[in-house]
């Protein structure tokens, strides 16, 4: 792809989100899969959302809502009876480790109340600014552009950074796009990622940003690596290595 302006950038970026917003209409509380009630809920979510699906965290979160509905009571928890109740999720130990620590933060510190400002939340146990962006943006109507692997990779592929750090990434599209689009956009890459634009097998031909992509055709490398004998990396770059550049000027 031909070196590209920062407007021209904001300009396809702009487009890029466009159609995905049409693709998955509605704001980031629309499109949040986790189930919740208030930020308290999402963060506990959100938490155990790590390596695990939206749906299995559905499935779980009801009975723990139930049980310890404040900050105060999950702090006040005993741990044996909350791995239990988040086994399923998997990580189950870590995970309550983070909930209690989140949990007794926010009561000794902010009083049971929920710091909105996101040096607030990244010094809660457990919480990165992954985690704070989405309850920022999905719970609390604030800017956020949570930046998971899913958004790594599209965001990559889609040219609109070449940084592979998320706090890099989460400048580069911020830069990029109005705050008001923060929230949506991340959990729209989300989900073109999980439906189109997978890791392994990205389906370029069916994908309608395939004209604004610059690494559309990355399916047809993808599949001509799966055959016996190939090796290439699905994602990797389709510019020729410098090994083959050599051999072809010395042929
Ligand atoms: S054109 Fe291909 S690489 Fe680009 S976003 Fe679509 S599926 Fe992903």
């Amino acid at each position: 792809m031909p070196r590209e302006s920062q407007r021209a950038r904001r300009e396809r970026a702009a487009e890029i989100a466009r159609r995905l917003g049409s693709e998955h209409p509605g704001s980031a509380t629309d499109l949040c899969a986790l189930r919740h009630d208030g930020p308290f809920q999402l963060l506990v979510a959100t938490i155990l959302s790590a390596q695990c699906t939206d749906e299995r965290v559905n499935m779980v979160t009801p009975a723990v809502f139930a049980r310890y509905p404040t900050a105060a009571d999950l702090a006040a928890a005993d741990p044996a009876e909350l791995e239990e109740m988040i086994r399923s999720t998997g990580f189950f130990r870590a995970k309550t480790s983070h909930l209690l620590g989140m949990a007794q933060a926010l009561d000794a510190r902010f009083d049971g109340g929920f710091p909105p400002a996101m040096a607030d939340l990244v010094s809660l146990p457990g919480v990165g600014r992954k985690t704070a962006n989405v309850v920022r943006s999905v719970a609390l109507g604030q800017p956020g552009l949570a930046v998971d692997t899913h958004v790594t990779r599209l965001s990559r592929r889609l040219g609109l950074t070449k940084a592979t750090d998320p706090e890099r990434i989460e400048a580069d599209l911020c830069a990029l796009l109005p705050e008001s689009e923060w929230g949506a956009l991340s959990l729209r890459l989300i989900l073109h990622g999980r439906q189109v634009c997978s890791a392994r097998k990205p389906r370029c031909s069916e994908c309608h940003l395939s004209d604004v992509c610059p690494s559309a055709g990355i399916d047809v490398l993808a599949s001509r690596a799966s055959k016996p004998g190939k090796t290439s990396s699905p994602t990797r770059d389709r510019q020729p290595s410098a090994r083959s550049r050599a051999k072809k000027t010395s042929s």
